[in-house]
């Protein structure tokens, strides 16, 4: 398409230029006048290009609306005290579909019982804490969300598309691999034993991981039907791009974390589609503080199987008074130690005894931290000039926003971009620069468009315009690199339409 050429070459002299364009000067200028407008602040945001999500699980991305519309058409209840979903039957009162229709209150008393709704302004129950009441939810909307991904699926693609992402890096675990997880034995298991437990148990999931790629195939073809994707109504999620993370269950007796490790990293050695490694569940359970060294110690181990499978570790989502401050002191280290690519949350960094050289190191191998601030302020209690998100700046260690789980936490990708803006002081050019790192340490494989990792200018081949034939063949064996330069199109597109959010403008765009 011509325009789509014509912002191809602009973007290449946007991205040849040692400062940032006019255009881009005039879009920061923008976003700080409105920063302390919430909603012109939003109207901006929504419109602005984000890039990619690369801390979200799928299943804490519904929001409670949708696992109740989906219990109420299986004739669910609501249980005698309005906390969370049974299935029926039940006495009429308690069923969820005529309570949604005739009993709004008692409706929405459920819908805050199974969400953080409430939280976020802090109008919740006060005898529960954010924490207790985020990690039980999954438990009181779990009969309503079993057998469901393909509805799920979809909604996390609208929802990024909605939020102008090019690219969504899901924490799903397909249920054909559930069974071999929960069938561990409750023997102990330590880390001179995993050589054996490896030989023992391969077979057995290796014989599980064609049926768990065909269910994949088709939860994402039932998603994008669901979507309309390939006709002329096809939702916007229809054209981000999507990969998975497998996770491990951090909370688990040792068999079990070890089989769901075990099953992640051989998942992503088969099947491209998966693209890494997590390890989720409270840091501060009791059993994963007990056990945080040997959980290590997995990665470790299954890192030298599948030296291609690349790890990013939920570490340091804890903070001063949640738990002893001992516990602080030393997880996203020997996370990173440990082969982790990125961190999820790195909350504690500042309590840390080796901050300094585990910070050092982050910004010199270049692993980023997935930066959740709704989340944090939520569960951790943690936002503001508490939160270490410039502390990783200004060591120079690569940061993305996220959403973790934008249902349960009743947020979106957009809002993150809101907080980072009023809680945090961020300017266009540190969105800007989140979400460029969002794709370049994305676990998508290919080479980056950039030559130098603060985006200053792009590699050769495309150094004469993204339209050139060279680029074009750069581009073509490069995923992450067709990403990288649909992001810079969007943003040029985008700092070139402002005049849409001017006063009496209108909708008159470029
Ligand atoms: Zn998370």
């Amino acid at each position: 398409m011509a325009g789509a050429a014509c912002a191809f070459a602009q973007v290449a002299q946007a991205a040849d230029a040692p400062a940032g364009s006019a255009s881009e000067a005039a879009a920061s200028a923008m976003l700080d006048d409105f920063a302390g407008n919430a909603g012109r602040l939003r109207v901006f945001l929504q419109a602005m290009p984000k890039g990619g999500d690369l801390h979200n699980h799928l299943g804490g991305s519904v929001y409670a609306e949708d696992f109740l519309k989906v219990a109420a058409a299986k004739g669910m209840c609501a249980d005698a005290g309005i906390t969370r979903i049974v299935p029926g039957p039940c006495p009429a009162q308690l069923q969820i579909g005529p309570m949604a229709q005739k009993d709004p209150f008692t409706y929405a008393k459920l819908v805050d019982a199974i969400s953080t709704r409430g939280f976020q302004k802090g109008i919740g129950p006060v005898l529960v804490s954010g924490h207790s009441q985020f990690f039980s939810s999954f438990g009181k909307f779990g009969p309503a969300a079993d057998g469901e991904d393909a509805r799920w699926l979809a909604d996390a693609y609208a929802s990024a598309g909605r939020n102008n992402l090019v690219y969504l890096e899901l924490m799903h675990n397909p249920d054909t691999l559930t069974g071999f997880m929960v069938a561990a034995s409750d023997a102990p298991l330590g880390e001179a034993e995993l050589a054996a437990a490896y030989k023992r148990d391969l077979p057995e999931v290796e014989a599980l991981l064609a049926a768990t790629s065909a269910e994949v195939t088709r939860e994402e073809q039932a998603a994008r039907q669901r979507l309309a994707c390939g006709t002329a109504q096809a939702d916007p999620g229809c054209d981000v791009a999507v990969r998975y993370i497998f996770s491990g269950m951090r909370g688990l007796p040792p068999q079990v974390v070890w089989r769901s490790l075990l099953a992640g990293f051989a998942l992503a050695h088969r099947d491209p589609r998966f693209v890494g490694v997590n390890i989720v569940m409270p840091e501060d359970d009791p059993v994963a503080l007990r056990d945080y060294d040997l959980h290590m110690a997995m990665f470790r181990f299954l890192e030298g199987k599948y030296p291609g499978v690349k790890v990013t570790m939920h570490a340091g989502e804890l903070a001063l008074g949640l738990v002893p401050p001992r516990d602080l002191e030393s997880h996203i280290g020997r996370a990173v130690a440990s082969g982790a690519r990125r961190i999820g949350h790195g909350v504690d960094i500042a309590y840390e005894t080796a901050a300094p050289e585990t910070l050092a190191r982050m910004a010199r191998e270049g692993i980023g931290v997935e930066i959740n601030l709704t989340s944090n302020a939520v569960i951790l209690g943690v936002e503001g000039g508490v939160h270490p998100l410039h502390l990783y700046r200004a060591m120079g260690v690569p940061v993305m926003l996220s959403t973790d789980d934008e249902g349960v936490l009743r947020s979106d990708m957009t809002n993150e971009h809101v907080r980072a803006v009023q809680q945090q002081g961020l300017h266009y050019a540190d969105l800007k620069d989140m979400a460029r790192n969002s794709l370049e340490y994305a676990f998508m494989p290919g080479a980056s468009l950039w030559a130098d990792r603060r985006y200053a200018a792009v590699v050769p081949p495309c150094a004469g315009g993204l339209s050139s034939s060279a680029c074009k063949a750069f581009l073509s064996g490069s995923e992450k690199a067709r990403l990288q330069a649909k992001l810079e199109i969007n943003f040029d597109r985008f700092e070139h339409s402002l005049d849409r959010f001017k006063n009496g403008q209108g909708a008159a765009g470029d």
